[in-house]
């Protein structure tokens, strides 16, 4: 028998960020990180377990109860949020990169949404956190009312790895914002860009405990869901573990969002342009090698145009360049693990032994054996009911089916268990918006898809529960408390304040 010995790389990371501190795991398990696109060792990190996550919700925790974070002024975090901007900011070439090489997101993407946007995200929240109303007085029918709002506790925060910093950040920001405290488990998958976090974080002078993070597994994530100090649970994932955590936080009566899966539809609309819809196949269906939960991996096409159509997206995938994401040429990297690259694999050949028609791509390309590549791949004449059109695959093979009428195109996109993105493609704006009503999603864009950091985000039926982005996504993170005074003692307060 051989053993394999890793050699060391600069990348290696053997601790956890707890209480402002690099903190010694409890076990000894470590995940080895593989460059997506080559199939090579990129470092070793240390996997954490149940006792690895009570010491990082006991730091959270005593940093809410016992700590200055609980006692802080809105703009006094807002400062500390600022500063944790600034301090990512100055890591954002090296975090981008890093993504990519770990889950093969195209560099040009990967700086926009894992080097900006999670420094956009902290300045979004630091302004919403000095403009929230946390105390109102409103008069009772003997007396009056305060209305406080205070933040919900410690957040335990469970993010995937496809946009592992901005999904973080769609987390913590506004959790900071509200005054919470978090303990962050990052995927495995991604392991390696989470120590970014963690180093912004020190250099901004975060006080200790406010945020943690502790790498693991499903194991880890459930000893985080269920451990007993943390008030809220902040996950985004699959449907699949979403169902799991959701009983669990109904068992115990513990707040939690779900930002989950999707199968999301395109209708092209008998007008539509399809030189815009082709352009805006990048964001709306191929963001990410599709590695996206808003993929719109169903087109709808009109009879009358349905050739037309077919003929778009497959010319369109069939001309996307393949290759290393560290290349700004590229445009479609590698699946992010080979695991995953078999998952999709499996996808296209459902797709195959179904009745679809095979218009591009069904297989790996030609001269990329290293690494998890898979070709942009599209089926045609897909049902609705087949697997390719029920089932999330998370990688570039789309489906595209007919409808006869636009009844028949909302009913087909809205038949799916999911309801998370869609897009309508039209050359009247003013009915795109109308039609838009009728799709049951969270998200709908009209002739692009692109996300909106300011507006709320988040699914309808099994895509989730709850939304996140724009100034909304802090009432996840707070709580009411009425409290209630009677007319006499009102008045002697306002005397007292006057
Ligand atoms: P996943 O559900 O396998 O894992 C997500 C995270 O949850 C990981 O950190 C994992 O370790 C943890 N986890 C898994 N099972 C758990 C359990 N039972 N208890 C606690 N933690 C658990 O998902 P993934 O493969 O990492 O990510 C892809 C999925 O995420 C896709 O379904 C995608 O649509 C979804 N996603 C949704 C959104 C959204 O905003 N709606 C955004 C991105 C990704």
């Amino acid at each position: 028998m051989t053993t394999t010995v890793d050699t060391p790389t600069d990348l290696d990371r053997t601790r956890f960020f707890i209480d402002g501190a690099w903190a010694t795991p409890h076990g000894s398990e470590t995940h080895r990180s593989v460059e997506a696109a080559t199939g090579e060792l990129l470092g070793t990190a240390a996997l954490g377990d149940a006792a690895d996550i009570d010491a990082a919700v006991g730091a959270a925790r005593t940093a809410l109860d016992h700590g200055p974070w609980g006692h802080t002024s809105p703009a006094e975090r807002a400062e500390v949020m600022r500063a944790f901007a600034g301090a990512l900011a100055k890591r954002a070439t090296d975090t981008s990169t890093l993504v990519s090489r770990e889950n093969g997101m195209p560099i040009g993407m990967s700086q926009a949404v894992n080097g900006g946007a999670p420094v956009l995200l902290l300045k979004q929240y630091a302004k919403v956190a000095t403009s929230l109303d946390l105390e109102t007085v409103r008069p009772s029918h003997s007396g009056a009312t305060i209305v406080r709002r205070e933040p919900v506790g410690v957040v335990g925060a469970i993010t995937p790895w496809n946009y592992p910093l901005s999904l973080a950040m769609m987390k913590i920001a506004p959790a900071l914002a509200a005054g919470c405290t978090i303990v962050l488990k990052p995927s495995p998958e991604t392991a390696l860009d989470s120590y970014v976090l963690a180093d912004a974080a020190l250099e901004a002078g975060l006080p200790p405990g406010v945020l943690n993070i502790v790498l693991g597994g499903r194991d880890a994530g459930a000893a985080l869901v269920g451990h007993p100090g943390v008030d809220k649970v902040a996950f985004t994932g699959s449907t699949e573990a979403g169902r799991i955590i959701g009983a669990e936080c109904g068992r115990l009566v513990r707040r939690c969002t779900l930002e989950l899966g999707g199968k999301s539809a395109a209708i092209v609309c008998e007008d539509a342009d399809l030189d815009v819809f082709r352009r805006g196949l990048a964001g709306a269906s191929f963001m990410n090698n599709s590695q996206t939960c808003t993929t719109q991996s169903r087109i709808l096409a009109p009879w009358s145009r349905y050739e037309e159509v077919v003929d778009a997206v497959a010319t369109y995938a069939s001309e996307l360049t393949v290759g290393n994401p560290l290349d700004p040429s590229v445009a479609c990297g590698p699946m992010a693990s080979e695991t995953h690259l078999e998952r999709v694999l499996g996808y296209v050949e459902a797709g195959r032994e179904s009745r679809a028609r095979l218009v591009t791509g069904g297989g790996r390309p030609a001269g990329l054996d290293h690494g998890w590549f898979v070709e942009p791949t599209v089926f045609a004449d897909v049902d609705n009911q087949d697997t390719l059109a029920r089932e999330e695959v998370f990688g570039p093979v789309l489906a595209v089916m007919p409808y006869t009428d636009e009844d028949d195109a909302v009913r087909i996109a809205n038949d799916s268990e999911y309801g998370l993105a869609g897009s309508v493609w039209t050359a009247d704006e003013e009915h795109g918006i109308e039609l838009a009503s009728r799709i049951r999603t969270g998200t709908v864009g009209v002739n692009y898809y692109e996300l909106d950091l300011g507006a709320p985000f988040g699914g309808m039926k099994s895509s989730g529960i709850g939304r996140e982005l724009g100034s909304e996504a802090v009432d996840n993170y707070l709580e009411y408390q009425s409290v209630y005074v009677s007319a006499d003692a009102m008045a002697r307060r306002r005397e007292e304040q006057a």
